[in-house]
């Protein structure tokens, strides 16, 4: 099996996970237990110039912002998971030869200098099998997902944990800890009887799409069942559409983002919208028709990236019809998206349920805070989860 995405069997320790986001840095804590059980999930703005193409460039300043973080909530685990920022990371299925477990680091070392574009002695490279050898015939090929980061910018993000004083245990890539928080949708997995009632989840068998938006990055990927199809960057993030209206309407970056989260549709926004966001007469010129003409060619290359990457794996593996698709990250929150992404593709799209892996009733947070925040938490609670899995 995958251990991209461990089962939740045998969790044995306490880990956070800690998500360094251009836009907030974001801190979920969980202790063991079958599923683990959630005790924070925080988070607090990224100090303003602290970052450059989702790099940390000032790690002191982000470390003491971490450690006061985890002062103010009592966080005291010190294991911590993070991850390298997308803009940095690289991941490729590729099929090598049949062979043993133990000889496959060499084989792929060498596959992988073919598919990275970073020098390999500078890169950080891991692996992980999709096709278990046994059930592959002696000459057949089996597949395998590389994910490799520039060793810098692995270094970095285990600075700035150790500056904050934590012990970093593992350095993930963001979609792949997206994935790993959203199994309740894409398995179908009852972990949580309770919650999944009502809520969206793939059928054995089918594909999903899940596309994390985050601030700075944007990641999609391809999965079904456990098996990773693909995971690909994409260029446009939920800053794009602030940085589209700091122009139109001459604002500085966070005017814009007031106007993005106050006034902000993804779709022709209704009469009711237009007379519940337009409250304030003085900020017309924000009505919500003006704003969505502003951010509509944003979510149209949004759709287009989309389309471009569905081609990609077309023309790589063949046809696939999407099932599922499942929004993540904050800018997963801008008010219609699933709608906008579902009329344009005609996919069934809902917001991921991230909170379905863990326990939450004992937890000292309150629960509508998660069910709000819960796109900003898939990334972070998905490292949290590798760290419990990792004994
Ligand atoms: P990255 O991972 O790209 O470095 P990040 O992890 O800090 O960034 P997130 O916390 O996932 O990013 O998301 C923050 C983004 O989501 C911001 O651009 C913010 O404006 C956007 N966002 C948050 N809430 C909303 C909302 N209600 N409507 C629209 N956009 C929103
Ligand atoms: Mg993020």
């Amino acid at each position: 099996m995958s251990s991209l995405f461990q089962r939740l069997m045998s969790p044995r320790q306490s880990a956070i996970g800690v998500e360094i986001g251009t836009s907030t840095i974001k801190v979920v804590a969980l202790r063991p237990g079958a599923p683990p059980v959630l005790q924070h999930a925080v988070m607090v703005p990224t100090p303003i110039g602290s970052m450059r193409d989702g790099l940390v460039i000032e790690p002191q300043a982000v470390a003491t912002e971490l450690k006061n973080l985890l002062a103010e909530h009592h966080i005291t685990t010190r294991q911590a998971v993070t991850a390298v920022p997308n803009q940095s990371a690289v991941t490729r299925n590729i099929m090598v030869p049949r062979m043993e477990r133990k000889d496959l680091q060499e084989a792929i070392k060498w596959e992988a200098e073919r598919y990275i574009p970073y020098p390999i002695d500078e890169v950080n490279l891991d692996f992980d099998l999709l096709d278990d050898p046994t059930d592959i015939p002696e000459e057949g090929q089996m597949e395998a997902v590389i994910a490799a980061a520039p060793s810098e910018a692995v270094a970095r993000q285990v600075e700035v944990l150790r500056l904050a004083g934590l012990e970093p245990t593992v350095v993930d890539l963001k979609s792949f800890a997206a994935l790993r928080a959203l199994r309740g949708n894409l398995l179908g997995e009852h972990l949580n009887k309770q919650t999944l009632v009502g809520t969206n989840y793939t059928e054995a068998g089918e594909v999903a799409l899940v596309l994390e938006i985050g601030a700075s990055s944007s990641v999609i990927s391809l999965v079904r069942g456990e098996r990773i199809l693909m995971a690909r960057n994409i260029g446009v993030a939920a800053d794009d559409f602030t940085t589209a209206l700091q122009k139109a309407f001459d604002l500085d970056f966070s005017a814009a983002e007031d106007v993005k989260l106050g006034y902000a549709t993804a779709t022709t926004p209704t009469e009711d919208e237009e007379d519940l966001l337009n409250f304030d007469l003085s900020r017309e010129q924000y009505s919500p028709a003006r704003v969505f003409e502003v951010i509509r060619p944003v979510l149209g290359d949004l759709i287009t990236e989309i389309r471009r990457s569905l081609e990609f794996y077309r023309v790589q593996s063949g046809d696939v019809v999407i099932d599922r698709t499942f929004i993540a990250g904050g800018g997963a929150k801008l008010r219609g998206l699933s709608s906008a992404i579902s009329d344009a593709l005609g996919f069934r799209v809902a917001v991921g349920s991230p909170w379905l892996s863990v326990q939450t009733d004992q937890a000292n947070v309150d629960t509508g805070y998660l069910q709000a925040n819960a796109a900003e938490f898939t990334v972070p609670l998905g490292l949290a989860l590798r760290g419990v899995q990792s004994s």
